[in-house]
């Protein structure tokens, strides 16, 4: 078979413009939505609105209609759809080496890492691809630490989580999920994790006892509706860690990268974790990395053969990753969550509704509690769409805003207008 043949075989077009279009009709919405029905599991309630094309804060459905995202993939797309430099660093390092497993070693991993370490202030990071896996990491690395450091017995360690969190997606980590439609029917669950009230640092303190290797908390609980705690609440943390030799574990992988208005939402407080989970946007939403990050004495207890990821730390993921947080800091995305945050919030709590019980802005980053007489969150994410905005609602009454961190204040201003028509 010749070049051409095989690629006009595969569907590729021979010319070299990329997928025949000729062979792949183009489907329309019911189409697209009756495939997906037919062919995937329905472990989703998307709204129903099929996207083709993204470009900075806006997206487009395949009718050519034009919506400004307000999700930004749960946070994972910081630096706005297809960030050019972060495309530029993919097509060029895919067209060099993409993957060689650590089996080898890749020039791109050393520089990332050490990249992350400068940004961060911890002196080494674990990568690997989903955010699951980062929490996954954390919670290996606090138990070994826990036995081979603070000399707990074998498989006595303890690690207290949070009501209302949000850490993945694993066996191990739904199994201290406080959300049933997360966890029923995935039993049986691992032992050792114990659930303590959100915000309540007495709880904690009662909670704690000698075989408490960490305490794994999210600084913001984002899918549990952007709650913020009080703010002695993780100094409290940190001391209570300090008090019983125990590791404070944030996991910032929603919260973290400027979405709060900080590197870390942690860091609003004024304390340092021993251990941070970081993940979504560190690729800028091309590609999935994650990383745990931690100082040495943490991220000693990993020894060859203890830990890994086929794709972890792959040289595709490094590049994407290093522009990705290059574009963060050069765009200063962190400093403009922190300002347009405070306009947005300022201009969330003046309106008046009698559909709204609370509001709460950290950062680009809102939740918009509605009373139950509003009838659910999921009606007003789809007047939005209808209008031009995508958001998404978390639990049944709270919808959750988050721009791309690229966005304007005039931009922000006309969906913020959009939202307040929404609601009142
Ligand atoms: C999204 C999220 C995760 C899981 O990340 P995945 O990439 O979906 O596995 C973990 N923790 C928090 C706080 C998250 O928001």
């Amino acid at each position: 078979m010749s070049q051409t043949e095989r690629a006009a075989d595969s569907g590729l077009d021979p010319a070299g413009q990329g997928w025949n279009n000729q062979s792949m009709p183009k489907l329309d919405t019911a189409s697209l939505l009756e495939l997906e029905n037919r062919y995937s599991a329905h472990n989703y309630h998307p709204l129903n609105v099929v996207l083709e094309r993204g470009e900075g804060v806006w997206l487009w459905d395949i009718d050519g209609k034009k919506y400004i995202d307000f999700l930004a993939a749960y946070g994972a797309v910081n630096q706005g759809h297809n960030h050019p430099r972060i495309v530029a660093a993919m097509a060029e390092q895919s067209q060099r080496l993409s993957l060689t497993s650590r089996a080898f070693r890749n020039d791109r991993f050393g520089p990332f890492c050490r990249k992350l370490s400068e940004l961060t202030g911890y002196d080494k990071a674990l990568l690997m691809n989903a955010g699951a896996e980062a929490v996954e990491t954390a919670i290996k690395a606090m138990r070994r630490w826990g036995y081979q450091k603070k000399g707990v017995a074998a498989d006595q360690a303890q690690i207290l989580v949070f009501e209302g969190n949000f850490h993945g997606r694993t066996t191990t980590i739904v199994g201290f999920s406080s959300d049933e439609g997360s966890r029923a029917g995935f039993g049986p669950f691992a032992p050792g994790f114990v659930p303590v009230p959100y915000g309540d640092a007495d709880a904690v303190a009662a909670a704690m006892n000698p075989n408490v290797v960490g305490i794994l908390v999210e600084p913001i609980q984002g899918e549990g509706g952007v709650i913020v705690p009080p703010a002695e609440f993780l100094p409290r943390l940190r001391a209570l860690c300090d008090e019983h030799n125990a590791l404070l574990v944030c996991d910032e992988i929603q919260s973290g990268l400027g979405r709060a208005g900080a590197m870390f939402a942690h860091q609003l407080t004024g304390i340092r974790a021993d251990g941070v989970c970081i993940g979504k946007a560190l690729s800028g939403g091309l590609y999935p990395v994650s990383a745990f990050l931690a100082d040495d004495a943490v991220m000693d207890v990993f020894d060859p053969g203890s830990h890994g990821s086929t794709y972890g730390g792959n040289p595709l993921a490094c590049a994407v990753a290093d522009a990705a947080v290059d574009v963060l800091m050069d765009e200063s995305l962190i400093e403009k969550s922190a300002a347009l945050g405070e306009h947005m919030g300022t201009r969330l709590s003046a309106i008046k509704s009698p559909h709204i019980k609370a509001v709460r802005c950290v950062g680009l980053w809102a939740g918009i509690d509605l009373h139950e007489s509003a009838g659910g969150a999921r009606k007003y994410a789809e007047w939005l769409q209808d209008n031009g905005l995508l958001c998404k609602g978390t639990h049944v009454h709270t919808i959750r805003l988050a721009p791309p961190l690229t966005i304007t204040r005039e931009q922000l201003d006309d969906a913020l207008d959009l939202i307040e028509k929404a609601l009142t």
